[in-house]
């Protein structure tokens, strides 16, 4: 299914939009992708193979998946045929269709993912975006499908929830966008013996969870599949290169630096209450006090594992020079980092973004108090890639499939 966006208009530095890339393999097989070490033993078990085999066999499948990324299992060829057949008639590796990708003039991408129903799910599609940087390529990766939260400035807070993301699909976006930007090794049939994961030149060498939807609303999800990202026989990537962002729910800040150890940012974007509760409505729930009481025991936290907070910048609503001192006065004694994000608008948004002399203020302020406060370059706008711009075109491909599906069932 194509996407046609018009993003050319008056634009003679127009993106790249690729017309559609892969199909669906439409297999409602179990994937071998996402699962974590338990699940793919009984995964081996039930097609035979030998209880002392297990750990050898998990090694071998985890290295061609994650680190040589094979997206067919006749392609694992340091396996027998016969369990390569055995396992493929029960499982599948396959990739999620991409139904678009959108290259911005400034490198950013932005892919549209389409992940088949498995089982009792439906399919839904998902948006993922890589940034290149001259030090660092950061992968956003999307957690929900919309979102249960309604923060006002945020474009997905505006698309109800269709549903959580499985380990599958989110280790999934890692690996087909480790695909397109050609992040594996070179491939041969040599088997895995003696490939290493690069670790020098990667394309994607950070993940932020800042995609679609709040990943602590889908934590046991989210968290299997970081835990395959920082895994040494899985994607490989250090703890402290993968950050999760949170919008605030407190009861489960603690578990997510004791069970997966990753980076942690706090969307905080106000510093009282009242105004907190307009924008990040969670807030009623679980206030400002709390938030930063939850933080300051945030598992692991140090000088060299600070909290990120972010703070989107609103013209005439939050970026007061007084905001910003309150900001410091709120993080003190908090190892942190604070990141301000010129506001991205979206159609329909009621927000402007502050001007840049009101950010360069708030930043001095900050700044004066010892804290790192980079202001975070809008990214990607061009193909609407940047942060909480992550939706239209998943809203509209449902109504239209809604639609389809509409008219199919009005037919019968
Ligand atoms: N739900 C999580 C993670 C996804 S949002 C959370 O809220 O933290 C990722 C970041 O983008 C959050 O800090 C969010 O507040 C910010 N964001 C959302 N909409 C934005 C917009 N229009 N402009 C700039 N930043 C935005
Ligand atoms: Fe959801 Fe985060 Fe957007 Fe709020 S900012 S609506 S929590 S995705």
């Amino acid at each position: 299914m194509a996407v046609t966006l018009d993003l050319s208009k008056g634009n003679s530095n127009a993106p790249t939009v690729m017309p559609p890339l892969s199909e669906a393999t439409g297999d409602d097989k179990p994937s071998l992708i996402g699962m974590n070490r338990d699940e793919l033993r009984e995964a081996l078990l039930s097609v035979g193979v030998a209880d002392k085999q297990i750990r050898m066999r998990t090694g071998q499948i985890w290295n061609w998946l994650y680190q040589r990324g094979v997206s067919d299992i006749s392609g694992m060829s340091n396996m027998s045929k016969g369990l390569r057949d055995e396992l493929a008639s029960a499982f599948t590796i396959g990739r999620p269709e991409i139904v678009s990708e959108q290259i911005s003039v400034d490198g950013t991408r932005k892919w549209l993912f389409r992940f088949p129903a498995r089982g009792a799910g439906r399919p839904v599609e998902v948006e993922t975006v890589y940034i290149p940087e001259e030090d660092r390529g950061t992968l956003c990766v999307s957690s929900q499908v919309g979102c249960t939260l309604t923060c006002t400035f945020c474009h997905t807070g505006t698309q109800t929830l269709v549903r959580n993301l499985t380990a599958e699909e989110i280790v999934s976006q890692v690996l087909l966008a480790r695909e397109r930007l050609g992040d594996f090794p070179g491939m041969d049939d040599t088997g895995p013996k003696g490939i290493l994961v690069p670790q020098e030149g990667r394309k994607i060498t950070n993940v932020v969870m800042m995609g679609m939807g709040e990943p602590l609303y889908n934590f046991d999800n989210v968290k299997q599949a970081l835990l395959i990202m920082a895994d040494g026989e899985g994607i490989s990537l250090s703890k402290r290169r993968i950050t999760l962002s949170t919008s605030g729910v407190v009861p489960m800040i603690e578990r997510c630096g004791a069970e997966t150890g990753v980076m942690l940012a706090i969307s905080l974007h106000a510093v009282r209450d009242d105004l907190r509760d307009e924008l990040v409505p969670i807030n009623k729930k679980w206030p400002i006090k709390d938030l930063l009481d939850a933080c300051r025991a945030y598992p692991g936290l140090s000088n060299a594992r600070r909290i990120t907070f972010e703070y989107v910048m609103l013209k005439g609503v939050n970026d007061s020079p007084t905001d910003a001192r309150e900001l410091v006065r709120l993080l003190k004694g908090i190892p942190a980092k604070i990141n301000l994000i010129p506001f991205n608008p979206w159609p329909g948004s009621s927000y402007e973004c502050s001007d840049w002399e009101q950010i360069e203020v708030f930043a001095d302020i900050v700044n004066h108090a010892g804290y790192a406060s980079p202001i975070r370059t809008p990214r990607g706008r061009d193909i609407f890639a940047a942060c909480g711009q992550l939706k239209s075109e998943s809203e509209r491909l449902r109504i239209k499939d809604r639609r389809a599906l509409e008219a199919a069932g009005a037919a019968e």
